[in-house]
């Protein structure tokens, strides 16, 4: 047994950890248990979805083989283990790349999918799922299956955004796009309301592949922000800038994000933009994933860890959801460094629990103080729940069952596709088992 945690490493409970590393084994092994077992990607997941207390977990970072790549139509088949990371440093040289990838590339295929994952362009190209053309299911009772699209289409809508808990994905085919290079001509806009916020969101989406803002909710008494923007660009001849890793070193006695460390930082990080307006190119990799770079940041909160609450809530709603989610949060004296503020656009879902809906998400990251914490983020889910929004599961350690019941109606339908052999701290919380 060994000891496991999430992102938001709340705890870190007892794993029976198996290492899957052979595809051609995998029925097998997956087959002679023991059960319940649940597959663990890269652990990206902030609260219990990746996690499975005293019971199996299936790691699956040795499945990490590529297994064809056609540069003509951008379309690679790899195992389920390898990470977005290698696929975009692979491919991007021969003029592709991912479509979608969420705000850290060191997460898995099999990761992305059962999550399902967004990033900065949703409007444009929606989600992780609705670039993968196929992909390989092995359950628990020894089966594979493969469904797509195209092809077992029930199946393939349960295990995008299933949460794992279909059966265990070992291989999957992406469809890639087609990139002039690795630059992005990229801008950032202080903004100073709610209202400023969604105009610029408004007049973006026409133009702008990718955007995304920073909000500061430490400032007392309004909304301010950055709004930032980026699209491809077709700039040659640059040298991708030299990245520094770093590393939190130790994990220290009490979180370093507290009211006394976050108003500083925030005041900083909104006075350092306002500086840098204007617009600019940038690397893909410092755009998208800013904090890849700071290796274990996680551990700056300290001990007890932290909660991320990623809330949607739909277009209609979402100034005065978002504006009372603000207020909520101000009142507690709470406040986050992460805080994030983007909107969905109007697509289909490919999966039945896929998070992303039509309207606006936010993001925040709480440090742990026990029940204080906790009832602040009750107070969220009410307002989330009035404004018909829904939790992202992904980042969820706590949500009750009927607010998962109520922004996921398409739960009933996905509980015929679950795997009897599967199961985690999530599914236990919100399904009874
Ligand atoms: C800094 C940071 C930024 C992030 N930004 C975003 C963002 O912008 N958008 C977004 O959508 N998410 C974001 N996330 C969340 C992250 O992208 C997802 O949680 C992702 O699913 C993690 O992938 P993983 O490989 O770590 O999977 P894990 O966290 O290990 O597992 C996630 C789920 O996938 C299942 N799973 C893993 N592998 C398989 C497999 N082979 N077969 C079946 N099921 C499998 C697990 O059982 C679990 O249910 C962010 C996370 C971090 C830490």
């Amino acid at each position: 047994m060994r000891q496991v945690s999430s992102w938001g490493r709340l705890d870190a409970p007892a794993h029976r950890v198996i290492r899957l590393t052979d595809p051609e084994r995998l029925p097998e092994q997956l087959r002679s248990g023991p059960f319940p077992g649940l597959a663990y990607g890269m652990g990206r997941s902030y609260g219990d979805v990746c996690l499975n207390p005293d019971n199996t977990l299936w790691e699956t970072t040795g499945l990490d083989h590529f297994v064809a790549f056609d540069d003509h139509s951008g379309l690679l088949v790899c195992e389920a283990g390898v990470l977005l990371r290698d696929i975009q440093r692979l491919t991007l040289p021969r003029g592709w790349m991912l479509p979608v990838t969420p705000g850290t590339q060191l997460v898995t295929v099999g990761g992305a999918i059962a999550n399902d994952v967004h990033g900065k362009n949703h409007h444009l190209h929606g989600t992780f799922g609705e670039h993968v053309r196929r992909l390989t299911l092995v359950r628990t009772d020894g089966t594979t299956l493969e469904c797509g699209p195209d092809q077992q289409a029930d199946w393939f809508a349960a295990t995008v955004g299933g949460l794992g808990l279909t059966g265990v994905i070992v291989r999957a085919e992406l469809q890639l796009r087609r990139v002039a290079g690795p630059w992005l001509e990229t801008e950032a806009l202080p903004f100073e309301s709610l209202e400023a916020f969604f105009s610029l969101a408004d007049h973006s989406v026409a133009d702008w592949e990718h955007t995304v803002s920073w909000i500061d909710c430490m400032a007392s008494g309004h909304t301010r922000g950055v709004f930032m923007r980026g699209r491809p660009s077709a700039a040659e001849g640059r040298r991708r800038p030299r990245t520094r890793m770093l590393r939190m070193p130790f994990v220290p006695p009490v979180s370093l994000v507290n009211a006394l460390s976050l108003r500083p930082f925030n005041q900083f990080y909104y006075l350092l933009n306002t500086r840098r307006r204007g617009r600019t190119l940038t690397h893909y990799e410092p755009f998208f994933y800013p904090l890849d770079n700071l290796l274990d940041w996680n551990r700056m909160y300290g001990p007890r860890g932290f909660y991320q609450y990623q809330s949607v809530v739909p277009q209609d709603a979402g100034l005065e959801a978002t504006k009372a989610l603000l207020a909520e949060i101000a009142r507690a004296g709470e406040g986050s460094f992460l805080a994030v503020l983007k909107t969905f656009g109007e697509r289909e879902p490919p999966g039945m629990l896929s998070f992303p809906q039509a309207g606006v998400t936010l993001a925040l990251d709480f440090p742990n103080r026990g029940e204080r914490t906790r009832s602040l983020l009750a107070r969220l889910d009410a307002i989330v729940l009035e404004a018909r929004g829904r939790l992202y599961p992904a980042k969820d350690a706590r949500m009750p069952r009927t607010l998962f019941e109520a922004g996921y109606p398409r739960l009933p339908e996905f509980l015929h596709y679950r795997d009897p052999g599967i199961s985690s701290g999530l599914s236990r919380r919100l399904l009874g088992h």
